[in-house]
């Protein structure tokens, strides 16, 4: 068993974490505060290549696999949520393609995401729909060689700045739950009958717009189908990939506000000493470090483990387990630090309170911790999960 990056990890991981300290950290509080998506940003990600970190060299990325991004979102997300998120979405909607896609789909609309030149969105959540995903009601009626698609997805991460989208829709009865009424296609943003609808308010991450997609009478050529007619499973096997690229997010963020904090304790005095120096803060901190580093492990196995295809069904506790606590954590030491500030975590003059506004995000994008409690449970009952 080895723990040590390769060579060419260990590179990519300084080298985030450079661009990270210097260009990402200057930038969070003025995205937070204008609500503008940081386009100087994608350049800078575009430029140094990690917009093509988990696509494939013969695709025109540079192959650091799902455990590169892993570890670039890391660094990136101890200073902003949104700069992470960008990352993210380079993975989130490909994902199906890579996974499912043929070569033409892959080569017209992956390539185009590693060189920065398209961005894409995914659409699975529709307002009555969210963790209950066989509840959409977006429909597609085949009319000759093409699809029509006709509905209103919700929440979409990116929705504005998408060139194009990986959307879910029902092929079979609009009121089937049958998995293989599930059917997930690629559309693209300049077709007739697509626009944005309505974009959220939202508590945090306020530099990425999450909104609606709305589809109607939308003509998709049957060329733009991923994978098989009814091939639900693709958005699955997609999301279980994600889980430690979102997990990666929850991990940055607790490592960047306990960072944050036990600087702050170490100047700070209360009652004639430094508050680092009261054992009750020590063992706080301790505890919290703990479980980043417990929270890093699951994390980075979870990576290695997507990187080797284990994706599918009998790997699904070990995946979500990454999720559920790394984003869980992200929650807890966003709040402990805060709280280790005092009314100073409270004000705008420290990054605190926006990585508490943040963090929350992440226990409900992509399978809120319920659902992902869910998948371990049904794991473990099922042996996928088991210890003899
Ligand atoms: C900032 C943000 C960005 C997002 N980006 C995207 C995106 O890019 N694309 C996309 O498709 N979606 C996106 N989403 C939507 C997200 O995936 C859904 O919000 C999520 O799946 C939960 O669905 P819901 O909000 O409808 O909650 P609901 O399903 O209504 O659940 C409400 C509560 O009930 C709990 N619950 C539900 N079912 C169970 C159960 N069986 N057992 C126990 N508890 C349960 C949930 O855990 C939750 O706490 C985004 C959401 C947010 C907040």
């Amino acid at each position: 068993m080895l723990f040590d990056l390769s060579p060419e990890l260990a590179e990519l991981q300084a080298t985030c974490r450079k661009l990270a300290q210097e260009r990402v950290a200057p930038r969070a509080r003025e995205i937070d505060t204008t609500e503008e998506y940081p386009q100087d940003l994608f350049d800078l990600f575009v430029d140094t290549g990690l917009t093509g970190l988990c696509i494939p060299e013969e695709l025109g990325g540079s192959g650091a696999g799902i455990l590169g991004l892993t570890l670039a979102i890391e660094e990136v997300a101890k200073y902003s949520q949104s700069a992470a998120l960008m990352l993210l979405l380079t993975r989130l909607a490909t994902g199906p393609v890579m996974i499912a896609g043929n070569d033409e789909q892959q080569r017209r609309y992956v390539t185009p995401i590693a060189t920065g030149e398209q961005r894409a969105a995914f659409g699975l959540s529709e307002p009555q729909a969210g963790s209950d995903v066989m509840g959409m009601r977006t429909r597609a009626r085949r009319d000759g060689d093409d699809w029509i698609l006709s509905g209103t997805k919700c929440w979409m991460s990116g929705v504005r700045q998408a060139d194009w989208y990986c959307v879910f829709a029902k092929t079979g009865p609009v009121e089937s739950r049958a998995h293989d009424s599930v059917t997930a296609f690629i559309v693209e943003r300049s077709w007739p009958g697509v626009d944005v609808g309505r974009v959220d308010k939202k508590m945090g991450v306020r530099g990425v717009d999450t909104g609606e997609l709305v589809l109607d009478e939308v003509r998709v050529p049957a060329a733009n189908v991923i994978g098989e007619v009814g091939g639900f499973r693709l958005a699955m096997l997609g999301l279980n990939s994600m889980r430690p690229i979102v997990a990666a997010r929850g991990i940055g963020l607790a490592e960047g506000a306990l960072m944050y904090a036990v600087e702050y304790v170490k100047q700070r005095e209360a009652f004639e000493q430094r508050i680092a120096d009261f054992q009750g803060i020590q063992w706080k901190i301790a505890e919290l470090a703990a479980e980043i580093e417990a929270a890093r492990l699951l994390t980075y196995r979870a990576a290695w483990m997507a990187d080797r295809g284990q994706f599918t069904k009998e790997w699904v506790p070990y995946l979500s387990i990454a999720k559920y606590y790394a984003t869980e954590i992200a929650v807890k030491v966003s709040g402990e630090a805060l709280q280790m500030l005092g009314a100073a975590g409270y004000m705008q003059d420290h990054p605190l309170e926006l990585y508490y506004r943040d963090a929350k995000q992440l226990t409900i994008v992509e399978g809120t911790s319920q659902v992902q409690l869910g998948l371990i449970g049904r794991g473990v009952l099922d042996h996928h999960l088991w210890w003899d």
